[in-house]
């Protein structure tokens, strides 16, 4: 088996057989992997070179799994288990078949209005749990985060391996029918190693004794949240065009444009895309993070509370 031999062995990692590489980051690799006895399937499993990592980034990597330990939504990808051996960590999370949700938008062009309502409801539904119930800011939603798992994927208690280029086609027009009947299957959002707690989630209050809280300890909860509404209008302009709202060639110019919130709704791009779906964005996209929509506010849009019948029944 060629595939399973090019596979890395690491120590304290025994129990699971890797299949292949699914992504990498700075400091890590993730694989996709089988479990060798049959309590779980498939499983995705992120191992971070705690080598190369000094302290200060070692505790962020222990903040990451502590944050995920206490999440629980269909719409996050869940934390199965964790461990370290002398040179690493390993978080072995639930595997997202379907990888990124980047790759169908490159794949696709753009999405949809429906698709994109469709997606974006269900990382809405995500940043809810997090912002309301957990106290969680997540602070790097972007494609590359977003995770799917296929509506109609199955799980083979055996994968193949792939042989390189041809096996990956194949898959892919699995994927695009998946997309074509109705959706892409379930969202998943994935890479806490960023996020921050803001809430107390033992009392269920913001940090501190309730009451004594300073003003601008409540500002500053409201405005780190707001961070991920910003990501999300930055998403949700990208799925429905294609294209992101802010973008240059010099890093200088792109991070001006940012900071004046200098976007336009491109012709002809947009010329088809509803003025209500442009009127959500332009919530979103808001410099101002106090006038900047609010989770709550974002599920209580008109696009957003939309139907699928009624945009086919308006177009
Ligand atoms: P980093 O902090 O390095 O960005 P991520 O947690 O985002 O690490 O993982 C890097 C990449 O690995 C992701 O963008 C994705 O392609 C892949 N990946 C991570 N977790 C999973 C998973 N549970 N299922 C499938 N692919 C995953
Ligand atoms: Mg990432």
């Amino acid at each position: 088996n060629v595939t399973r031999s090019k596979m890395p062995k690491y120590p304290g990692l025994e129990r699971w057989i890797l299949v292949e590489k699914m992504g990498d980051g700075a400091f890590s690799n993730v694989y996709r992997a089988k479990d060798s006895t049959t309590e779980y399937g498939e499983v995705a499993i992120k191992v971070v070179r705690k080598f190369e990592m000094n302290s200060n980034q070692r505790a962020n990597i222990l903040k990451e799994v502590q944050i995920m330990r206490n999440l629980d939504h269909p719409n996050i990808v869940k934390l199965i288990d964790f461990s370290e051996s002398r040179q690493y960590y390993y978080i072995i999370l639930e595997l997202c078949p379907g990888g990124e949700l980047f790759h169908q938008i490159v794949r696709l062009t753009y999405f949809s209005e429906n698709l994109s309502r469709h997606v974006i409801l269900q990382v809405a539904k995500a940043i809810e749990y997090l912002h309301e119930t957990s106290g969680v800011v997540h602070r790097d939603i972007k494609p590359e985060n977003l995770l799917f798992y296929p509506s109609e994927f199955v799980p083979s208690r055996d994968p193949k391996p792939k042989q390189p280029g041809d096996e990956e086609k194949e898959d892919e027009g699995e994927f695009i029918a998946g997309v074509g009947s109705g959706g892409i299957g379930t969202i998943k959002l994935a890479d806490f190693g960023l996020s921050k707690v803001i809430w107390d989630s033992q009392t269920m209050t913001p940090c501190g004794t309730v009451g004594y809280t300073a003003p601008e300890i409540v500002k500053d909860e409201r405005y780190s949240k707001s961070v991920d509404m910003w990501a999300m209008g930055c998403v949700l302009y990208t799925l429905l065009c294609g294209f992101p709202p802010f973008y240059d060639e010099s890093i200088q110019v792109l991070t001006e444009k940012v900071a004046r919130g200098q976007y336009t709704f491109l012709s002809p791009w947009w010329d088809d895309i509803s003025k209500s779906a442009q009127d959500l964005i332009s919530h979103l996209l808001t410099v101002d993070p106090e006038k900047r929509y609010t989770i709550k506010e974002f599920l209580e849009h008109p696009w957003i509370r939309e139907s699928d019948e009624e945009t086919t029944a308006a177009a």
